[in-house]
C-alpha cells in the first residue's frame, strides 16, 4: 500500500537521537531549548515553547489566553478534533465557522457574518482558531483584522503548515495572531514522533506557556511568592500539566529542521506534478492555492464533482483495492457523535458537510516516487473522467 503520508528519517536523525541516549539528559536537557530556538528563528517569531503534542500546545494556548468557563472558542469544522477539544478542556464552549469551498479554510465572509450576529447577542468568542488546512495559510489578514475589531485573540492551528509562507512571511511568525501551534506527529511535515510547539511574539504568553507545560512550577525567584529557601527550592504558582517534550524528541526535531525546506520543496514538486496530471480531468478539482500562499502540502486533496461517474466512497474503495493508501480529511468536527450530543446539527455548516462528501486525500510525502505518482494518476483515469 502506498501510504498517504509518511515520515522521512535519515541516518543523521538517528545519530542525533542516539547521541542523546548516551548523554546525561534524555529529558530536560539542552536539546529542547535548542529546538525551540531553531523553530522560532526559522519562523521569525520571538519566542517558542515545545511540548509533547500539538493537542497540548492548543490546550495551553487557550489557557494562557484566558479561556475558561463561560467563554466561547470558534474554530473550523474541517479539522482534526483537537482544534475544538482544546476549548472544552478549559471548560469553555465551542462553536464553528464554515469553510470556503475551494480551500477548506475558514471563510472570512462566514466569519464576518457570524461575528456581527454574535456581537448583537453579546456572545462574542474569546478566541478564534483558524486551521491552515492541508498546509495553506488561511486569509490571516482578514481574520486578524476582524479579531482586532472585536477584541478577540487568535491561535493559528498550523499543525499542517510548518515550512509554509503567507504574504512572504513564514507561518508561525505570528504577525496576524497571538500564538501559532505546530504538530510533529509522524504524518506531518517534520516529526519528533509525538510533539508540538507554540510560537508567539509576546514574552508574557511565552513564559505562561512554559510554566503550565511543567506543573505550574517555577525555579525563577522573580516569579516566586516567597523568598527562596535554598538551591533545591521551587514553587508551584499555578495549576499546570506535564506536557514536556523529551530531549530525545527535541534532538530529532532539531535534526529534522535542517531538512525542513528540502522536505517542503519536494512536497511542492510532487503537488505541481499532480496539478499538471489532474488538469486533464473534467470531474476532479484540486484545492485552490492563493497567490500570497506557499503551501507546505501536508495533504494533496482532490474534490470529486457531483457529475463524476463514480461516487467519492466508491472511488476511495477502488483506489484502496489498487494499493493506494487514500484517506479522507476530515469528517466535520460538528458531526462527530460527541459534538452532535452537544447540540450541533450537520446542516449548521453546510459547506463543510458538502466538502466532506467530495474529498479524497491522495498520497503525498517526500518518499513518493515519480513512478508511484504516475501509477496513482493512471488508477484515477480508470474511474474518473
Ligand atoms: C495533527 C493535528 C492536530 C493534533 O496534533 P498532535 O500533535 O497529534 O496532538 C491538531 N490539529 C490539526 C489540524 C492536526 O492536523
Amino acid at each position: 500500500m502506498i501510504p498517504y503520508g509518511q515520515q522521512s528519517i535519515v541516518d543523521k536523525d538517528i545519530d542525533a537521537v542516539v547521541e542523546v541516549l548516551k548523554s546525561d539528559f534524555i529529558t530536560q536537557g539542552p536539546n529542547v531549548p535548542a529546538f525551540e530556538s531553531a523553530v522560532a528563528e526559522y519562523c521569525g517569531a520571538r519566542h517558542s515553547v515545545a511540548v509533547n503534542s500539538a493537542t497540548s500546545a492548543l490546550h495551553l494556548a487557550c489557557k494562557v489566553l484566558g479561556v475558561g468557563p463561560g467563554d466561547i472558542v470558534w474554530t473550523s469544522p474541517i479539522s482534526f478534533v483537537a482544534s475544538a477539544n482544546c476549548a472544552l478542556y478549559c471548560g469553555a464552549a465551542v462553536d464553528f465557522v464554515d469553510i470556503e469551498r475551494d480551500t477548506g479554510n475558514m471563510s472570512v465572509s462566514a466569519l464576518t457574518e457570524k461575528l456581527a450576529e454574535a456581537n448583537e447577542m453579546r456572545r462574542l468568542p474569546k478566541v478564534i482558531i483558524p486551521v491552515h488546512f492541508s498546509g495553506q495559510s488561511c486569509d490571516m489578514e482578514g481574520i486578524s483584522s476582524l479579531a482586532k475589531e472585536y477584541g478577540i485573540s487568535v491561535i493559528e492551528d498550523a499543525s499542517h503548515a510548518i515550512g509554509a509562507s503567507y504574504q512572504n512571511q513564514k507561518v508561525g511568525s505570528c504577525k496576524f495572531s497571538d500564538i501559532t501551534v505546530f504538530s510533529f506527529h509522524p504524518v506531518k511535515i517534520i516529526t519528533t514522533a509525538e510533539g508540538g510547539l507554540a510560537t508567539t511574539n509576546n514574552a508574557d504568553l511565552a513564559s505562561r506557556l512554559a510554566l503550565l507545560r511543567s506543573h505550574g512550577v517555577t525555579r525563577d525567584p522573580d516569579l516566586m511568592e516567597n523568598d527562596t529557601e535554598g538551591a533545591w527550592y521551587y514553587e508551584q504558582i499555578d495549576l499546570g500539566f506535564n506536557y514536556r517534550m523529551t530531549d530525545l524528541q527535541a534532538a530529532l526535531g532539531r535534526s529534522q529542521m535542517d531538512r525542513l525546506d528540502e522536505l517542503v520543496s519536494r512536497r511542492n514538486e510532487l503537488a505541481k506534478r499532480y496539478d499538471q496530471e489532474l488538469a486533464g480531468f473534467k470531474t476532479i478539482q484540486p484545492l485552490r492555492i492563493d497567490d500570497d500562499c506557499y503551501s507546505s502540502f501536508h495533504l494533496y486533496v482532490i474534490r470529486l464533482s457531483s457529475d463524476a461517474k463514480i461516487g467519492r466512497t466508491e472511488l476511495f474503495s477502488a483506489l484502496r483495492d489498487d494499493g493506494i493508501g487514500v484517506n479522507v480529511h476530515y469528517k466535520p468536527i460538528h458531526t462527530q457523535p460527541y459534538y452532535e450530543k452537544l447540540g450541533f446539527k450537520p446542516q449548521d455548516f453546510e459547506h463543510s458537510v458538502d466538502f466532506y462528501s467530495k474529498v479524497i486525500s491522495i498520497p503525498l510525502h517526500p518518499q513518493l516516487s515519480d513512478d508511484q505518482l504516475s501509477y496513482i494518476v493512471a488508477c484515477l483515469k480508470k474511474y474518473v473522467d
